[in-house]
């Protein structure tokens, strides 16, 4: 997490108050293309979508858009994410 409680992100999040089904579907699966882009409309507005992306991969969480990011996209940052720690661990 990026310096912020889990609710404080989560309180700020451009998405907060819409229904959950718009960002949380297996994507492993074919998901209706609309129900992305609404999603991704949100994400795109959205300051804490860093702590969001960070959220997802620090709880290895499978379904959904998180970050902006549906699971198949997100697994492409793991090496970045896992790189950033690294330098985290070696700077303190
Ligand atoms: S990045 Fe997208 S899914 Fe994450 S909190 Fe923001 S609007 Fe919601």
């Amino acid at each position: 997490m990026t310096g912020m409680k889990k609710e404080q992100w989560r309180k700020q999040a451009a998405c907060a108050g819409v229904p959950i089904t718009v960002f949380i579907f297996d994507d492993e699966v074919k998901y209706h293309k609309d129900t992305k882009l609404q999603a991704l409309e949100y994400c795109d507005q959205c300051p804490v979508i860093w702590d969001c992306l960070r959220f997802a991969y620090d709880n290895n969480i499978q379904h959904g858009i998180y970050g902006g990011l549906t699971t198949k996209e997100r697994r492409k940052f793991r090496f970045q994410f896992r790189v950033l720690d690294q330098e985290k661990k070696n700077n303190t």
